[in-house]
């Protein structure tokens, strides 16, 4: 009997099912894992943007993973939507007891601007959830964020990953595709992978789609499951970034704005 590798994501719901926990469980069974949910919050979502958010008590946070967790076991975990503070803290908690791979993507803001986590929850996403991560994946905006650091070409992105090292994650993913189409060579979105000491530039053509909800919480669900599947994270980032490249050119129409990147490739 095949008993597929089982990652765990800790998120929000998007009730439009492009981003979000949605997002996370299509990755994961797309590459061959079984997917669990710790939701965090739902948001009442959609192809314009968030129109409302209601987060759960720390308690049904705690005890959703505690259920999976000490029955089930996880191979590796994947953080989203964290929404506050206290929510930030009660996953950190959480993660400093497990002992597998943990994605650590700290979302902000989601593309329409709606904001997911509050300016309250900062401090704690720097000092209790980031020291918790095998690997980081924030975006330039959310490194601005946390770091201070403001990238506007490739030359900024070492600075950057070493603003986000500081915090105690084991690796840094530093997501380039918010540059300005025209700032890498050959107009590609780049991403730079490191660990202080190793350095990996990973590129992959810019696709002219403007349907790519989804992408982050994607690309971070990839990242886990290539872990549960004993990738290292060097292979483990490639292959998500191949994922997450493929999903995005497959992105869709629906609704009146932004639609979704496509697990189905
Ligand atoms: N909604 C939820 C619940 C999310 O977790 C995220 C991203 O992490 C988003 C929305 C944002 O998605 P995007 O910025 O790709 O539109």
């Amino acid at each position: 009997m095949h008993i597929p590798p089982r990652v765990l994501t800790v998120a929000g719901s998007d009730s439009g099912g492009g981003a979000g926990i949605q997002a996370d469980l299509k990755t994961m069974l797309a590459l061959g894992t079984h997917g669990m949910s710790v939701v965090t919050a739902v948001t009442a979502q959609n192809s314009l943007g968030v129109q409302g958010a209601w987060e759960l008590p720390a308690e049904a946070v705690r005890a959703q993973f505690r259920s999976v967790v000490d029955d089930i076991g996880v191979q590796a975990v994947k953080t989203g939507m964290l929404s506050s503070a206290e929510l930030v803290e009660t996953v950190a908690e959480l993660l400093a007891g497990l002992r597998v791979p943990v994605v650590i993507d700290p979302v902000g803001v989601s593309k329409h601007g709606d904001a997911l986590l509050a300016a309250s929850a900062l401090d704690a996403v720097r000092g209790a959830l980031l020291p918790t991560a095998t690997v980081a994946t924030p975006n330039l905006d959310e490194v601005a964020q946390l770091t201070g650091v403001r990238v506007e070409g490739e030359a900024d992105m070492r600075r950057a990953a070493a603003a986000i090292l500081d915090f105690g994650p084991r690796w840094a993913l530093i997501k380039g595709g918010h540059l300005t189409a025209g700032d890498g060579p050959g107009d590609s979105a780049v991403d730079l992978l490191t660990d202080g000491t190793e350095e990996h530039w990973l590129r992959a053509p810019r696709h002219d789609n403007r349907h790519t909800h989804g992408t982050g919480c994607t690309l971070a669900s990839a990242l886990a499951a290539q872990l549960a599947k004993g990738d290292t994270v060097p292979q483990a980032a490639a292959a998500a970034k191949d994922y997450v490249t493929g999903a995005l050119a497959a992105g869709f129409r629906l609704g009146a704005g932004i639609g979704p990147v496509d697990h189905g490739w």
